[in-house]
């Protein structure tokens, strides 16, 4: 098993790291960022983030796994002082295919721009916005207009990114074995003139919608973490990445409703 190893760059992740490293080369696990089969993220769920943009060209290949250091780490399952036990696991296991992993959704994000088609791949969360004015644009489901919307911006959300800004945005939490997107509307002007449905959508994965911005609208696009400005863009297609889904090694079970309990209740419940 090749492993390749991204932390947040605070002492205790870097720390960590090398603490990793000394382990695996103690072991014989070889270390390969070309084409590693294990990424093992150390920090928050940011770091886990830029992991998946990082390897996103090789996600049939490779499986990731996180150690969370001091923040959410809604995606990490293993504390800093598990990183021995970890490590052992890691190491005895001696291909790829013996992996336990479980396989989650991702949202493909197609741009149509006055250049031609780009293809996107978000494991949170695609956000459009409008800068330094409402967004104005036309939401199909589809292939039919299903409303007009007028308001800050809209979020299109995987089921493992449904716990993230989706869910700040009074979006439900969907389980990651629902291969869905979900539609959210960030701030949207609802009154007897302008109409929105104005409350979150799932699609299911056969489904699709389409986003047709006002020509030449200056937007703030976000691609998980990635922020860019676009004044181009023609349309936006999103569904479900039909063959392409995100793998997460799983050493021992972590139930989703137990994560979610754990990120946002609390462990003691009264
Ligand atoms: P950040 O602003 O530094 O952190 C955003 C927070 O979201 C962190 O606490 C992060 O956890 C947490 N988070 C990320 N993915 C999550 C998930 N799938 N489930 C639950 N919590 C999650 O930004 P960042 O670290 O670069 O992360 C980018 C993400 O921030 C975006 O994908 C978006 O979901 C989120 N965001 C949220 C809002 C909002 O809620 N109003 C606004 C903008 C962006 P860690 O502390 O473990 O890293």
């Amino acid at each position: 098993m090749k492993y390749f190893l991204v932390h947040r760059g605070d002492d205790i992740s870097r720390q960590l790291a090398e603490q990793f490293h000394t382990l695996a080369a103690e072991h014989g696990t070889p270390l390969c960022e070309e084409a590693p089969d294990i990424v093992l993220s150390i920090g928050g769920d940011g770091t886990l983030l830029h992991a998946f943009h990082k390897y996103k060209e090789q996600l049939e290949t490779i499986a990731f796994v996180g150690i969370h250091t001091g923040r959410l780490g809604f995606f990490a399952d293993w504390k800093p002082d598990e990183l021995g036990v970890l490590a052992q696991l890691i190491f005895q296991t001696r291909t790829p295919e013996e992996l336990s992993v479980v396989h989650y959704p991702v949202v493909e994000i197609e741009l149509t721009t006055e250049a031609g088609i780009e293809t996107h791949l978000a494991l949170n969360e695609f956000t459009l916005k409008g800068i330094e004015e409402t967004l104005v644009a036309q939401l199909d489901i589809n292939d039919e207009k299903f409303e007009m919307f007028r308001g800050d911006g809209i979020c299109i959300s995987s089921p493992s990114g449904s716990t993230a800004y989706n869910k700040s945005l009074g979006g439900a939490i969907v389980h990651p074995s629902l291969a869905a997107i979900q539609i959210a509307e960030i701030a949207s002007i609802n009154n007897r003139v302008y109409r929105t449905l104005g409350s979150p959508i799932i699609l299911p994965k056969h489904h699709h919608c389409d986003i047709y911005p006002r020509e030449h609208q200056h937007m703030l696009l976000s691609i998980d973490h990635q922020y860019i400005q676009r004044s181009d863009v023609k349309s936006i297609r999103c569904r479900v990445a039909a063959d392409l889904k995100v793998k997460f090694a799983r050493f021992r079970p972590f139930p989703f409703w137990n994560r979610v309990r754990e990120a946002f209740i609390g462990y003691d419940i009264k």
